[in-house]
């Protein structure tokens, strides 16, 4: 993909912090960290975000964070972080190119996920039973 930044981080056309690599899969710093250390793990080969990546790549994403988490925790000094993935414009995503956000998480730091709403009676049931049909 010709104008993806990503590819373009990948292939050594633009800069980036480097922290992991392996034959499919590299880790770097985002640019505009929500907390230091926060960091996206990203496929080498492009696909736009988790819907078109293929189930093995996934898992091996899911892998490599559970193996780089930790020293992302030791360099920052925290203990916690959260995981996201922007999936679509309208949930933020930006680069479409598949990642996966690390983002370590410190003692009342203030950063807030998200909020939340309240179905009306009998919206919640109807919305479950519709999402079991689609599966
Ligand atoms: P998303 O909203 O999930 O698409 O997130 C894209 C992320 O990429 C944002 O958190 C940006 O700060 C980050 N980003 C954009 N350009 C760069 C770059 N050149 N190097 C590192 N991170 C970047
Ligand atoms: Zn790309």
């Amino acid at each position: 993909m010709n104008d993806c930044i990503f590819c373009k981080i990948i292939n050594g056309e633009l800069p980036c912090v480097k922290v992991y690599e392996d034959i499919e899969i590299m880790a770097f710093l985002d640019i505009h960290p929500v907390n230091f250390g926060h960091t996206l793990i990203v496929p080498k080969a492009h696909y736009i975000n988790i819907s078109d990546t293929p189930t093995d790549l996934l898992g091996k994403l899911m892998v490599v964070t559970q193996k780089i988490a930790p020293a992302i925790l030791k360099a920052t000094g925290t203990s916690s972080f959260n995981l996201g993935v922007n999936n679509g414009a309208p949930a933020g995503q930006v680069i479409f190119h598949t990642h996966f956000h690390v983002m370590p998480r410190y003692e009342g730091d203030g950063y807030k996920m998200w909020g939340s709403r309240a179905y009306a009676p009998g919206e919640m049931e109807k919305l479950g039973e519709a999402v079991k049909a689609a599966i």
